[in-house]
Formats: structure tokens, C-alpha cells, sequence
């Protein structure tokens, strides 16, 4: 019995990575019994004579799932968003950071397109990234967007993670997994052709080996419209609120009408950006319309 990752997934067929080596595996019987679908990312105990007929036995227990793309384990995502054209809006970056966190992702925020930014915009911009960089997010943000410095301090972040691209469409994320590997551009732009034709295609999804990270080549995970949390769960999810959070008077504190809140108390001394704080209450209040479900 030997232990690995499923690096890519194609038509029955699981490619095991294991020790350096890849070996392709096909799920047992078992897995369909047991409505168990392997996925890219699944940490598996499979057994192999050799690197071409071997079998999955055992699909070990997640950290997380997501359906798009459809990887298991994901520990990083780089959150890929653009400074103008589209202009920033904190509203969607904090949906992402808030779905991620559920999903206990670790984001890596990326800001894309700075240098199409005005002198203005960029300082802007800058006072932005340091406001999330306070929060407690990893914040990669430079006058050139794809420089070799920040390219390699990037994979210096991803390095021995399984690491998802997230952002919305033209923000770059193709752009930079270009930069990060030519062989990941290659894969997006595969998929999007044959999306663009409106053919049903077999997906293949593949963790690429980039500088000891492992990518998944399709991006995605770009819908946060139903991010189906509680009203208790929410105020967890923004860092920089637990951190206050037990100075509340009250414990179990929503951060909203309750007197002697230390996060109120912080948005007002500007420790906690203001943006952040209105986008919390606005998801507060989505989570207050939404209709139950029975
Ligand atoms: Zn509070």
C-alpha cells in the first residue's frame, strides 16, 4: 500500500503522485458504492506493481472540497484582483476572502493591473493593501504586476501548498499563471476555447507541479453569491474582528447594535478599515433576508 495526492483526474483514470513519481490508478468498485468521488487533490492510499495499473483503496478524510474547480484540500488561493478596469471594490474582494475563510482557505490577495492605475489611484490602492495587510491577510501589490521580485516571492507564499487562482473574469489570473508557468496558461486557455464553442467537454483538471506548489490549472471558484453562513458563523471569518472581539462587552457580540463593542470601537479609531466593517454588516443583513430553507 502505498500513500499520494491525485495530481489529475480524466476519465476514470486518477494519476497518483507518490515519492516524485506519477502512477495512474482507477477507482475500485467500492468508491461508486459509497458515492466517493476521488478528486484532484484527494490524499489516497492506492496500490501499485507498477505505474500504469494501479488502484485506489482509500480516499482519506478532506480538509475541504470545492465544486469549482473541483479540488480537494485546497490550503491557498490566490485571490487575483484588479486595482481599475474594473475599478476595486472592497464589496466583492470581501465576499471571497469571507467564502474562503469559510472553506478554511488561506487567501493570498494579489493586486493585478497596478500599473494602468493613475499616480492617484496607486497610492489609493497602497493604503488599501496595507488596511488588508493589518487585517492579517498576505497582500502581494507593486507598481509592476508581474516583476521578478514579486513574482518570486509569490511562489516563495505557494511553495508546498495545493493552491487554487480565484478572481473575477479579466483580472489577470491567466495573465499570472502565465507568469508562474507557461504550461498552467496553456490549460485555461484550453478550457476557455472549448467553453467559448459551447462544447461539452471532458474536464480535466491537473495540479501542476509549479515551484513546489501544486496549481490547479482550472481557476475558478468565482460564484460567492450563496455563501450559505450563519449570522454566528460570519464575525469568525473576519480576522481582525476575532482579534478585538473578546474585548465585547458582551460575549457572543455580533459587532452590530451592541453597546460597548470593541469592533465598533475599532472601526471608529480606523484600526479596523471602515470598508471592511460596512461590507460585515451588509453580509449580516443578506444573511438576515435570506429566506429559510426547509
Ligand atoms: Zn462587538
Amino acid at each position: 500500500m502505498k500513500k499520494g495526492i491525485i495530481q489529475q483526474s480524466l476519465g476514470g483514470f486518477y494519476d497518483v503522485l507518490c515519492d516524485g513519481q506519477i502512477f495512474r490508478t482507477r477507482g475500485r468498485g467500492n468508491f461508486r458504492q459509497k458515492k466517493i468521488k476521488p478528486l484532484v487533490g484527494d490524499k489516497v492510499e492506492f496500490s501499485a506493481d507498477d505505474q500504469q495499473h494501479g488502484y485506489l483503496l482509500k480516499v482519506l478524510p478532506r480538509t475541504n472540497s470545492l465544486v469549482r474547480p473541483p479540488v480537494a484540500n485546497v490550503d491557498l488561493a490566490v485571490v487575483v484582483t484588479a486595482v481599475v478596469q474594473p475599478r476595486f471594490t472592497p464589496n466583492l474582494l470581501d465576499r471571497q476572502l469571507v467564502a474562503l475563510a469559510k472553506s478554511k482557505i488561506t487567501p493570498v490577495i494579489y493586486f493585478s493591473k497596478t500599473d494602468l492605475a493613475t499616480t492617484e489611484e496607486y497610492r489609493q490602492i497602497t493604503a488599501v493593501a496595507d488596511g488588508y495587510r493589518h487585517a492579517g491577510y498576505q497582500v502581494l501589490s507593486g507598481r509592476k504586476p508581474f516583476s521578478t521580485e514579486q513574482l518570486a516571492q509569490l511562489k516563495a507564499v505557494l511553495s508546498g501548498h495545493v493552491v487554487t487562482m480565484m478572481g473575477q473574469t479579466g483580472a489577470g489570473k491567466s495573465t499570472l499563471l502565465n507568469h508562474l508557468d507557461s504550461r498552467l496558461q496553456l490549460a485555461t486557455g484550453e478550457i476557455s476555447q472549448a467553453l467559448k464553442r459551447g462544447r461539452h467537454t471532458t474536464r480535466k483538471v491537473s495540479l501542476l507541479d509549479v515551484a513546489g506548489a501544486l496549481i490547479a490549472d482550472t481557476p475558478g471558484f468565482s460564484s460567492y453569491e450563496d455563501l450559505s453562513i450563519d449570522a454566528e458563523t460570519l464575525p469568525q471569518l473576519f480576522p481582525e474582528m476575532v482579534k478585538v472581539a473578546p474585548q465585547c462587552r458582551f460575549r457572543g457580540c455580533r459587532h452590530l447594535k451592541e453597546p460597548g463593542c470593541a469592533v465598533k470601537d475599532a472601526v471608529a479609531s480606523g484600526t479596523i478599515m471602515k470598508s471592511r466593517y460596512e461590507d460585515y454588516v451588509a453580509f449580516q443583513q443578506m444573511i438576515a433576508n435570506r429566506k429559510p430553507k426547509y
